[in-house]
């Protein structure tokens, strides 16, 4: 498997980084997507790739909820410190219209200008979406068959669901579907699992039964058996599958 959104610089993991990588790699977790979130987590999220350069691959982006008055001057940095780094993926970008509205319009003018990075540079891209679909749907628009990526952290209906893909996106499965109330199982019997990509969100949303503990890649294999059990297939397909699928977007040709 591959865990396509983890964060494992911050600093929640600073304590046993390493041993949450043993226990990653021993429950057959191959390689990680870290995505940056904005100025300040740039360092760790270096360093990190530093120390397991091959097991982790970065994404170079500004999270909408870091998009303040500066975010111009931001996204200018984060290009520069990023320029040596090979990004495998523009991320996390997107739109957040639950934390705060203030910044919407820059959250806009954000996004596109990331989403002409990915186009530019040939990268997918990795979205973050929080009440905020239409709005990142009707920026998609403008870049459809030039931009593809995965909306992480999917938890809409069917209809929302078609749309991204129709857009050439997947959607990425975390601990959310593993929920004693989730209906993101019933909406995801109707796709296919070549859609879907796996991840965590580490440190957040723990799969059951770890919700509310500090999440890891390790957890990754409860939200694989949810899948299996979803699509009534066996747990080895949904592993198969799904790498595949993650190796395609981001291009891992190191990952086997
Ligand atoms: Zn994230």
């Amino acid at each position: 498997m591959i865990d396509t959104h983890s964060h494992l610089y911050l600093e929640e993991f600073d304590e046993d980084r390493s041993e949450v990588v043993e226990r990653a790699k021993l429950s057959g977790v191959k390689h990680l997507i870290l995505p940056n979130v904005d100025l300040e987590t740039v360092p760790s999220l270096l360093a990190t790739k530093k120390q397991f350069p091959d097991y982790c691959s970065v994404a170079m982006g500004l999270h909408p909820t870091s998009v303040g008055n500066d975010y111009q001057k931001d996204l200018q940095e984060i290009e520069r410190l990023f320029l040596d780094e090979n990004p495998v993926a523009i991320g996390e970008v997107g739109i957040d219209l639950y934390w705060d509205k203030t910044f919407v319009k820059e959250q806009i003018v954000a996004f596109e200008q990331q989403l002409q990075w990915a186009a530019d540079l040939h990268l997918p891209i990795i979205i973050h979406n929080r009440e905020a679909t239409n709005e990142i749907l009707s920026s998609l628009r403008k870049f459809v068959g030039k931009v593809t990526g995965v909306f992480h952290c999917f938890s809409g209906n069917e209809t929302e669901a078609k749309t991204m893909l129709d857009f050439g996106f997947k959607l990425g499965i975390n601990g959310i579907v593993t929920f004693k109330k989730s209906t993101l199982p019933q909406v995801l019997s109707k796709l296919n699992i070549n859609d879907l990509l796996i991840e965590t969100d580490m440190p957040y949303l723990s799969p059951t039964p770890y919700r509310g503990k500090r999440n890891e890649s390790a957890y990754m294999l409860q939200t694989a058996l949810k899948l299996s059990e979803i699509f009534e297939v066996d747990l080895s397909e949904i592993k198969r599958v799904t790498t595949k699928n993650a190796i395609t977007l981001f291009q891992l040709t190191e990952v086997s």
